[in-house]
């Protein structure tokens, strides 16, 4: 099936309310460029370079999403026109975007990535750390940068119970922090694999790669 196939169908799955970002790492513009006319306005890149390449050649329409590790030092090549960092998962980073953020008077939307796999190689903070930091002094001081929810990577496993009790945690993490942090809104967790799962579960936001632009290499 085409990208404008793929794309309609998955629409017409979820529902209206829940954000889609075509995750598009490692596609080539004409690829983006279809998803683009069929009406998709929000992509996914988790590579800081690739991400401003494309954003250079594309039309200015488009919200980036950097849902990927972000490298402390490669964060002022984005901070111009980045709409939403998904992967923030410590304080030292917080900062340094919105250093960054101040340069071009922007105020630049994160998401904490919180930790929900049982696999240690995933990136991500505790629930008590993201607790902290939200209500920190240091964190208070941050003009340019604002929290406004939290993302998640389920164990990639084909044990959906375990992967529904991953999604379920961070949405309770979510409705913990949202008590004394109303700021916050999004709940990124889903991809091509588990979106339905996570839409269950309380997702607010889903990241989609491969089902929309066919497998990576
Ligand atoms: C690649 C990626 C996705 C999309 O994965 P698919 O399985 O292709 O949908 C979602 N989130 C993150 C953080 C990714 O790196």
């Amino acid at each position: 099936m085409s990208i404008k196939e793929n794309l309609n169908n998955l629409k017409s799955n979820i529902p209206d309310k829940v954000v889609l970002v075509a995750v598009s790492k490692t596609k080539p513009i004409s690829d983006l460029m279809e998803a683009y006319n069929t009406g998709q306005r929000i992509f996914g890149e988790n590579k800081i370079q690739e991400m401003v390449d494309k954003y250079e050649e594309m039309p200015k329409d488009i919200e980036w999403h950097m849902i990927g590790h972000v490298q402390r030092n490669k964060v002022k090549y984005m901070a111009e026109f980045v709409n939403l960092i998904h992967g923030v998962d410590s304080l030292k980073l917080l900062k340094e975007i919105n250093k960054q953020a101040e340069k071009h008077h922007r105020v630049i939307n994160c998401l904490l990535q919180i930790k929900i796999a049982e696999e240690d190689s995933k990136f991500g903070m505790s629930a008590e750390d993201a607790s902290a930091l939200l209500s920190s002094e240091k964190f208070a001081e941050l003009k340019n940068v604002e929290v406004i929810g939290l993302m998640g990577m389920a164990t990639f496993t084909d044990n959906m119970n375990q992967v529904e009790k991953e999604f379920k945690f961070l949405r309770h993490t979510f409705s913990n922090l949202k008590n004394t942090n109303p700021q916050l809104e999004i709940i990124s967790m889903g991809m091509s694999g588990d979106y339905q799962l996570a839409i269950d579960c309380g997702s607010t936001m889903i990241r989609v790669g491969s089902s929309i632009f066919g497998v990576r290499n």
